[in-house]
C-alpha cells in the first residue's frame, strides 16, 4: 500500500504532538514524501500512519513543521479567515481603550509565524515562516476588510529569518505611504513611528506595566533602556521627577515631544544619553521606583550564561539607586531566560547588592501577547515587581 502524501514521525515522537505542541523538529521526521514543498501545508502522521494534524512544512528549518491544526484535513481562505477574525474578535475589550494592540501573537494564536499590531490607521505585519509568507495575501485582504487601515507595512526582518530560508522584506504592501502615528493607550498619547521605530514601532507588550508604574506614581524614577519613554510619561503624569537613559539618541529624542504630548513640561525629567552599565557605574542618585527594562540580553541558547551576568550585573547596580522602601519594576524579555532563572538572577542581584528586597508582583505578557499553554516557549516577557529596602 502507497503512503499517503505528508510527513511521517519517527517511532515515539508523536507525543508533543499530542501534548499540542506546535512545533515538530527535524530530529522526529522519519519520511517526507517527495511532492512537498517548502511553505506547503502538509498532513502530520505517526510512525504508525495516524493523522495528527497539519501544518507548515520547511526543510530549510530546525522546525520542520510548524501545525496549524490537530483536527483539519486541509485549510483554505475560509479556515484562515475565521482564525484572524476570532483574534480580531478577542481583542474587542483592549480596542475599547487603545489605538494600539497585537491583533495576531503567531504560534500562541494558532497562526504560526504571523504577527499583526495596529497603529491606529498602520497595520505592521510581521512574518517569520515560509507557510506564512504563502497566505500573505490571504492575511492581507483580511487586514484591509477587517480592520480598514490607510496602510499596511511589512516588517519580516528578525534575524532569525536566515534560519528559515527567508530574505528580510520591509516594504509598504497596501494603501498610502506610512506617516507616523498618534495612539491612545489609557488615556496617554505617544508619537509611533511604525517605519522606523525598533520592533515594530512601540512596546506594546509594555503596556499593562505602564499602568502599573502610573498606579505606584513614585515621587522619583530612574527609567533605564527608556526607548521612547512609555514608562517615563506614565510617571511624569502622575507629578513624578523622572531620569530616563538609554544609548539610542534617536529614541530618547522622542520623550520631550511624548511628555507634551501629555501636558508635561521637560523640566522635571531629564534624558541621558549613556550605557545603561556605564551610567549605573558612575551615579550617585537615588529614586523611589526603578524600572529595568534591558533588550533581549540572550538571542541563543548558547549565551544563556554571558547574559544571566549582563542581567545581574545590571539588576545590582540598579538596586543600589532605589531608596529605602522604593521599588524596582525589573523585566526580561529573553524567551531564553525562563522564570527559574530570573528569579535565581534577581535572588543573586540582591545578595551582593546587600539589599533586603520582597518580591510583591510577577507578571507576564499583557493580554493581547496570549501564552499558549501547550506553547510555553511563547511566554518571553517575565517583569518582578520588587520591594528594596
Ligand atoms: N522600556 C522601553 C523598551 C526598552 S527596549 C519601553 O517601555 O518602551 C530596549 C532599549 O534599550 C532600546 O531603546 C535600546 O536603544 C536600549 N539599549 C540597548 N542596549 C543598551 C545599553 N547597553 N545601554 C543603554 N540603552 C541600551
Amino acid at each position: 500500500m502507497t503512503k499517503a502524501t505528508g510527513v511521517y514521525l519517527k517511532p515515539g515522537r508523536d507525543k508533543s504532538v499530542h501534548n499540542r505542541h506546535p512545533w515538530i523538529f527535524s530530529g522526529g521526521v522519519q519520511f517526507v514524501s517527495p511532492d512537498i514543498r517548502d511553505g506547503d501545508v502538509v498532513a502530520l502522521y505517526s510512525a504508525k500512519g495516524d493523522r495528527l494534524g497539519v501544518g507548515f512544512y520547511n526543510s530549510q528549518s530546525q522546525i520542520q513543521v510548524r501545525l496549524i491544526s490537530g483536527a483539519r484535513d486541509s485549510v483554505d481562505t475560509m479556515f484562515w479567515n475565521s482564525r484572524l477574525t476570532h483574534c480580531w474578535q478577542k481583542r474587542e475589550a483592549l480596542r475599547r481603550t487603545t489605538t494600539a494592540f497585537r491583533v495576531v501573537h503567531g504560534e500562541s494564536d494558532g497562526v504560526p509565524g504571523v504577527v499583526i499590531d495596529v497603529f491606529d490607521s498602520v497595520v505592521v505585519l510581521q512574518l517569520s515562516s515560509l507557510g506564512a509568507v504563502r497566505i500573505r495575501q490571504v492575511i492581507l485582504d483580511w487586514i484591509i476588510q477587517t480592520i480598514h487601515p490607510k496602510s499596511v507595512l511589512e516588517r519580516s526582518d528578525s534575524p532569525s529569518l536566515a534560519a528559515e530560508g527567508m530574505t528580510p522584506r520591509h516594504e509598504l504592501c497596501w494603501g498610502n505611504p506610512i506617516v507616523p502615528q498618534t495612539i491612545i493607550e489609557s488615556g496617554l498619547t505617544f508619537n509611533v513611528d511604525p517605519e522606523n521605530g525598533q520592533k515594530t514601532g512601540f512596546f506594546l507588550d509594555q503596556r499593562d506595566n505602564r499602568r502599573r508604574v502610573h498606579d505606584i506614581a513614585p515621587a522619583s524614577m530612574l527609567n533605564l533602556f527608556s526607548y521612547s519613554g512609555g514608562f517615563t510619561v506614565a510617571a511624569a503624569v502622575t507629578g513624578s521627577r523622572t531620569v530616563s537613559v538609554d544609548s539610542s539618541a534617536s529614541a530618547l529624542g522622542m520623550i520631550p515631544t511624548h511628555l507634551s504630548l501629555n501636558g508635561q513640561s521637560s523640566d522635571a525629567h531629564q534624558c541621558v544619553e549613556a550605557d545603561v552599565f556605564d551610567y549605573l557605574r558612575q551615579t550617585q542618585d537615588h529614586y523611589d521606583l526603578v524600572v529595568v527594562d534591558p533588550p533581549a540580553l540572550v538571542k541563543r541558547k548558547s549565551d544563556v550564561d554571558k547574559a544571566a551576568r549582563a542581567y545581574k550585573d545590571v539588576n545590582r547596580l540598579s538596586f543600589r539607586q532605589v531608596n529605602p522602601g522604593g521599588m524596582m519594576l525589573s523585566c526580561s524579555c529573553s524567551q531564553f531566560v525562563d522564570w527559574t532563572l530570573f528569579r535565581q538572577i534577581l535572588f543573586a542581584a540582591a545578595v551582593e547588592s546587600g539589599r533586603d528586597v520582597q518580591i510583591i508582583g510577577q507578571f507576564s505578557q499583557p493580554s493581547d501577547h496570549p501564552v499558549n499553554i501547550f506553547f510555553p516557549e511563547g511566554e518571553y516577557l517575565k517583569t518582578c515587581l520588587l520591594r528594596v529596602f
